[in-house]
């Protein structure tokens, strides 16, 4: 990276900093408390040209790095949760485009509007009848001449209703097999979403994520060229789980700095002694640590990866998708016990609703980071892998 896309993504990090601060903290209690989607916080983002961070430059964008990129959302989701995870599902949505459309002038130019206009990506992978596993479609596409109609029964769709857009998994054709699936990009204005279940759930309750069925039509050109199965692992999985980990550790990262506040407090109470809680912050650190560590670690390596001409088979091989399922699992299990153990050193002001301790969203948005792809589902994959991957 040169020393102005440096300059650039510096600025850019201080502007998300400032909204972090300023706009998403300050709303996501109401955002929270009523299922809201943060509009506020992603309008503030789309003025600082947040959006499209990962465009490449020769198309607009900033051509932010993985590294870049989990620090955003890291320093985002300190401030709100959902603000977090909206920003990491459509930086995932716009790397997806940006490393596997760019063979197409129609999607080369889409992702020039997309920066003009910041456009907000959503995603579809689930389905009703693949029973959370991302890599089998029911639905298909339906080609006609130069258009396709694609129809879809989701049953989780974060944002959908807020999107300028959605990437939709989907089997290639009518007799096309389930695991033969490509990813397609469908437009505000070519699609309708009937809302078929409710999003009242303990936390992450500002992505607004409830089930829709989708009815949409496009232009052919409109499908990411190649298949899903590699769009999914040279990219929406290392993008997931690593924006994913970055921003769940942004949760806890937050959670814990309620918590030194406090231990702090109450070191000013008694000059010249240490207070017992000291001790348990000083253990959560550094799971906190370990935490970032871990996903800086793998972030970096992927954009090493990146850089290599035989990065893209890297990603396709058995020893990085566990490296991935390992982060995954580790990630959403150590936030949740981050934020368990700040909870013990605050006390009751932690647990009380209305106190400026108060960690109930934390606790809540963490615990979703188990189920957002089962960790049952991920580590028994680990295990299959295992029993073949030699040199581990
Ligand atoms: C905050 C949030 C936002 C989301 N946003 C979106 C979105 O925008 N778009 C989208 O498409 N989806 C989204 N999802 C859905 C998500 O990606 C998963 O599809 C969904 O969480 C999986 O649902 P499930 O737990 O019912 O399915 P499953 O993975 O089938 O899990 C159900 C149960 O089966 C068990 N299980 C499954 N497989 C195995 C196995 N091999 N071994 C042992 N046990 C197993 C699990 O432990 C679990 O108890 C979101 C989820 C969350 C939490």
């Amino acid at each position: 990276m040169n020393n102005r896309s440096r300059e650039e993504y510096l600025a850019l990090l201080s502007a998300v900093k400032k909204i972090t601060a300023e706009v998403a903290s300050h709303h996501a209690s109401a955002v929270d408390a009523g299922s809201q989607f943060p509009i506020e916080t992603v309008q503030a983002l789309q003025k600082v040209q947040a959006l499209s961070a990962p465009v490449p430059r020769e198309y607009g964008g900033l051509g932010c790095s993985m590294s870049e990129l989990a620090e955003l959302c890291s320093t985002l989701a300190q401030g709100c949760g959902s603000s977090g995870m909206v920003l990491a599902m459509h930086y995932i949505q716009v790397a997806c485009l940006a490393r596997h459309g760019m063979g197409s002038a129609y999607l080369r130019n889409y992702l020039q509007e997309l920066v003009r206009h910041q456009y907000l990506l959503a995603s579809m992978t689930s389905e009703v009848g693949t029973f959370g596993e991302t890599r089998t479609s029911v639905c298909s596409v339906e080609r006609d001449g130069t258009g396709f109609k694609l129809n879809k029964d989701a049953t989780t769709g974060s944002y959908c209703a807020h999107a300028d857009g959605i990437l939709v998994t989907s089997r290639r054709a009518p007799d096309a097999e389930p695991s033969d699936q490509v990813l397609v990009l469908v437009r505000k204005g070519d699609y309708s979403l009937e809302q078929t279940s409710s999003w009242d759930t303990l936390g992450m309750r500002g992505t607004c994520s409830p089930g829709f069925k989708l009815v949409s039509h496009g232009l052919l050109d409109q499908i990411i060229p190649g298949s899903f199965g590699d769009s999914s692992a040279q990219t929406m999985v290392p993008y997931s789980h690593i924006l994913w980990a970055s921003l769940w550790w942004g949760i806890a990262s937050n959670a814990l700095s309620l918590a030194a506040e406090f231990v702090r407090a109450a070191a000013r109470k008694t000059p010249g002694t240490v207070p017992p809680t000291a001790v348990r912050l000083a253990e959560a650190y550094e799971d906190l640590q370990v935490m970032r560590h871990s996903w800086l670690a793998l972030a970096t390596e992927f954009d090493e990866m990146a850089e290599r001409p035989t990065g893209r088979e890297e990603l396709q091989g058995m020893a990085w998708a566990l490296k991935m399922n390992t982060l995954k699992v580790t990630a959403s299990e150590t936030a949740p016990r981050i934020v368990h153990q700040a909870l013990q050193i605050t006390g009751i002001l932690g647990y009380k609703n209305d106190s400026k301790f108060s960690l109930g969203r934390h606790l809540r948005d963490v615990l979703s980071a188990a189920l957002m792809i089962s960790n049952d589902r991920i580590t028994a994959k680990s295990a299959s892998m295992l029993l073949v991957l030699k040199d581990v």
